[in-house]
C-alpha cells in the first residue's frame, strides 16, 4: 500500500481530535478560540501554530462544546460529531425531525438541536475565526486551491457488474432512502463517507470516456476496472486497460462477484499481469479490491482505497477562482428545453450565472444536484443539472463564465461561425502519417502514436512486434491499443482522443467507423502485406513517405474509324461509351480481352478543336504519341493517376 502523502504544512482536523479523543467539533472549538481559520477537515499552519492547538485541546478535554460555522450543513455537523454521514441522515427525519439533504445548509436552531441531541453543547464560529493570528498560516485565500474530491469511471468487459457497482455505491452511500431513493439520473453523483466525498461518473463503459477524451475533455482522476472473478479477463476487459493506459489515468482493479462459486482473484490478477497492469501484490503498482456488488462485501473498502489514491494525486483546484466545468451529459426534455449535466472542475458555479457552453449559451434558471435538491452554488468536481441553455450542448463541451446573458450571446454566435468557418477550411485535426514531420515540428510530437487492428491473433503479435521495433532519434512508434477484429469506431474514438493513425493488417474498417473517420479526420492505412506496412511506417518516422499513388478509372470509348490526315497523321475516331476521357489519361487499349497498348491519350479532338475532356455519348478524336497500331473495334480504357492518403 502507498504511504500518505500529505501536503507538509496542512493538518487534519480528524487526526488531532482522535489524539485527544474530542469530536472534530471540539477541535473546532480550540480553533475559533484561537483565532486559527480552518476550511472542511483541515486547517494549514506551521509546526509551532499545532502545538498551540494541542495545548487549546488538552485544555478542552472536558468541554463539550462544538462549535460550527453557520449554515453548516448535516454532512459538516457528521463530520464535527464524528458520527458516519449516513447515520446523520437517518437520524435527520427519524429523530430530529429535519427535512433536509446532506449538503443543505441548516438553520441555527436546527444545527443547535443536532448538536444537543448528540450530547454536545453548540456554539456558532466567531468572526475572528477567519480573521488567523499574524503567527498562524490562513485558510484557502482566493487564488488558493483546496482539496476537492475524486472524478472516478467504471468501465469493464459487458456483464461484469460495472452498473451493480454504481448502483450499490449509490444507493448504499446516499442517505437519502427515507426521501424514497434516487430516482434521477443526472449521469454522475457524489458519495459522502467521514473520510471525504467521491465523484462518480455515472455512465459505465469506455466509450463515453473516450468519447469525452476525443473532445479535449478528461475529466477522470480515476478509473475502475472492474473484473468478474469467474470470468476473468474479457476482450472488452483488455481494451478498457488500453483506453485508460492511453488516458494516463490511474486504475484501481475492482475484481467483482466474488461471492459467486468459482471467483477467483489470484488468477485475474495473473492474468492481468500479461496486460502490464501489475497487482501490489505481484510488486506491481495497481492496487486491487475484492468486491461483491450484490453482497456489497469489499466496497467500503474499495471506496477507502479510491480516497487514498485521490490523497496521494493531491487532487485540487480554487473554488474562488475562474470558473471551469465540461457538460456529461445533456438532453432536451419536454417542458424544460436543454438540461445538461455539468461537472465542475474550478471556480464555484451559481445559479443566474451567464454561460457559455461549446457553442451554445444561457443563464442558468435552475440548478440541482444529482438527488434533484435545488442548489445555488457548486464547487470543484461537484455534478449539477441546470436549466437555462438556449440549445443542447454536447457531452464534452466545457463551460465559461460571462458576465451577463448578451456577451455569452455574441461569444456563443461567434463560435458557432468560426467553427463553420474552420470545417470549411481544414476539417479536423487529426495525425496523418503524411504530415507527421510538420505537427512534430509544431506540436513536438515524438510519439507516433498506432492503433493496430489485424484479422488474427498471430498477424496482432507479428505487427505488433515489427512495430515496436520502428523509431530513430525523433520519433518512436508507439502501440496504443491492439487487437483482432475490423476496425471500429470505438478504434476511431480513441484514435481521435488520443491523436493516432489507424492500421489495419487484413483488415477493414466497418461502415460506421469509416464514416467517423472522415467526420474526425482520422487516418486509416490498410494493407495485407506486412513488409508495406512497416516500410510505410519507418518512412512515416523517417519523414520520408513516399507518396502513394493509386490508378483511377474514369472512363471508355470505343474507336469507330481510323482516320488519316496528311499533316498530323492518323487519328482514332472514336465514341465515349463510359464516363470521360481527359487529355493526359493513361490509356490502356483492348482487343477483345488482349491488351495490345499501354500508354497515354497525347491529344484530344473535338472536330478540329483541341479539348481537354469529353463526356459520355460524345464523339472525339484521340491520339497515343507515336503509337498507331490500334484498329475499328478496340475499346480505350483511360485512368487518372491518383494521390491517395496525401
Ligand atoms: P455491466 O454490464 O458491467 O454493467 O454488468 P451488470 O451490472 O449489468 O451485471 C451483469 C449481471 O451480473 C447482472 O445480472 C448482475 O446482477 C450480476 N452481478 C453483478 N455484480 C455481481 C456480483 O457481485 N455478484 C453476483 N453474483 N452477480 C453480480
Amino acid at each position: 500500500m502507498q504511504t500518505e502523502v500529505k501536503k507538509a504544512n496542512m493538518t487534519n482536523i480528524a487526526d488531532i481530535a482522535k489524539e485527544f479523543e474530542l469530536t472534530p467539533g471540539q477541535v473546532f472549538s480550540v480553533l475559533n478560540d484561537l483565532g486559527i481559520s480552518y476550511e472542511g477537515t483541515s486547517f494549514e499552519a506551521d509546526k509551532e501554530t499545532v502545538e498551540l492547538v494541542r495545548g487549546g485541546c488538552l485544555e478542552h478535554l472536558e468541554n463539550k462544546l462544538v462549535t460550527l460555522k453557520p449554515n453548516s450543513s448535516p454532512r459538516d455537523l457528521a463530520f464535527a460529531l464524528d458520527v458516519p454521514a449516513t447515520d446523520m441522515q437517518k437520524s435527520l427525519i427519524a429523530k430530529f425531525r429535519i427535512m433536509k439533504a446532506i449538503g443543505n445548509p441548516l438553520t441555527e436552531d436546527e444545527a443547535r438541536k443536532i448538536v444537543e441531541g448528540y450530547g454536545y453543547q453548540y456554539a456558532v464560529a466567531s468572526a475572528a475565526a477567519s480573521k488567523p493570528k499574524p503567527k498562524a498560516v490562513a485558510g484557502p485565500k482566493p487564488g488558493e486551491k483546496i482539496h476537492r474530491p475524486p472524478v472516478v469511471t467504471i468501465m469493464g468487459h459487458v456483464d461484469h457488474g460495472k452498473t451493480s457497482l454504481l448502483d450499490y455505491i449509490r444507493k448504499e452511500n446516499v442517505a437519502g432512502k427515507e426521501f424514497g431513493g434516487i430516482t434521477q439520473h443526472i449521469g454522475a453523483y457524489q458519495v459522502t463517507l467521514p473520510e471525504g466525498v467521491i465523484t462518480f461518473l455515472d455512465t459505465p463503459g469506455h466509450a463515453a470516456f473516450t468519447n469525452m477524451r476525443a473532445r479535449g475533455a478528461q475529466v477522470t482522476d480515476i478509473a475502475i476496472l472492474v473484473v468478474a472473478g469467474d470470468d476473468g479477463i474479457m476482450p472488452q476487459t483488455i481494451e478498457a486497460i488500453q483506453h485508460i493506459q492511453a488516458a494516463n489515468v490511474p486504475m484501481i482493479v475492482a475484481v467483482n462477484k466474488m461471492d459467486k462459486e468459482g471467483a477467483n482473484a489470484e488468477r485475474v490478477l495473473q492474468q492481468l499481469t500479461e496486460h502490464n497492469v501489475i497487482a501490489e501484490s505481484y510488486g506491481g503498482q495497481t492496487i486491487v479490491a475484492n468486491v461483491s456488488a450484490l453482497t456489497g462485501k469489499g466496497v467500503p473498502e474499495l471506496l477507502e482505497l479510491i480516497l487514498l489514491q485521490a490523497e496521494i494525486m493531491e487532487l485540487k483546484a480554487d473554488p474562488r477562482g475562474d470558473l471551469q466545468g465540461t457538460v456529461i451529459e445533456s438532453k432536451l426534455e419536454k417542458g424544460r428545453g436543454p438540461v445538461a449535466t455539468l461537472l465542475i472542475e474550478n471556480g464555484t458555479l451559481r445559479a443566474g450565472d451567464a454561460l457559455v457552453v461549446g457553442s451554445t449559451f444561457g443563464r442558468i434558471k435552475a440548478m440541482t444536484d444529482y438527488r434533484g435538491e435545488k442548489m445555488t452554488e457548486a464547487g470543484p468536481s461537484m455534478p449539477v443539472e441546470v436549466l437555462g441553455m438556449s440549445d443542447v450542448p454536447s457531452a464534452g463541451d466545457k463551460i465559461e463564465f460571462f458576465e451577463d446573458e448578451r456577451g455569452a450571446r455574441i461569444e456563443a454566435e461567434s463560435r458557432v461561425q468560426k467553427d463553420r468557418a474552420k470545417n470549411l477550411t481544414s476539417g479536423g485535426r487529426g495525425l496523418t502519417l503524411r504530415d507527421l514531420r510538420n505537427r512534430m515540428k509544431d506540436d513536438g510530437i515524438r510519439d507516433l502514436n498506432l492503433i493496430v487492428k489485424a484479422d488474427v491473433h498471430g498477424s496482432v503479435e507479428a505487427v505488433k512486434g515489427m512495430l515496436e521495433k520502428v523509431k530513430n532519434d525523433e520519433v518512436e512508434a508507439k502501440i496504443i491499443l491492439s487487437g483482432v477484429g475490423q476496425i471500429t469506431k470505438a478504434d476511431i474514438d480513441l484514435a481521435a482522443a488520443s491523436d493516432s493513425i489507424v492500421v489495419g493488417f487484413n483488415v477493414k474498417p466497418e461502415g460506421e467507423a469509416k464514416k467517423e473517420a472522415e467526420k474526425r479526420k482520422v487516418e486509416i492505412r490498410t494493407y495485407s502485406i506486412i513488409y508495406e506496412l512497416i516500410e510505410d511506417i519507418e518512412a512515416a518516422v523517417k519523414g520520408m513517405l513516399k507518396p502513394k499513388f493509386e490508378e483511377q478509372f474514369i472512363g471508355e470509348a470505343e474507336i469507330r474509324v481510323k482516320m488519316s490526315f496528311s499533316k498530323k497523321g492518323i487519328v482514332a475516331g472514336s465514341y465515349i461509351t463510359e464516363g470521360k476521357v481527359t487529355r493526359g489519361a493513361k490509356a490502356r487499349v483492348y482487343r477483345g480481352k488482349e491488351l495490345i497498348h499501354d500508354g497515354e491519350i497525347v491529344t484530344l479532338k473535338h472536330f478540329k478543336d483541341d479539348v481537354r475532356e469529353m463526356s459520355v455519348g460524345q464523339e472525339c478524336g484521340i491520339t497515343f504519341g507515336d503509337w498507331e497500331g490500334y484498329a475499328e473495334g478496340d475499346r480505350v480504357e483511360a485512368f487518372e493517376v491518383v494521390q491517395v492518403n496525401a
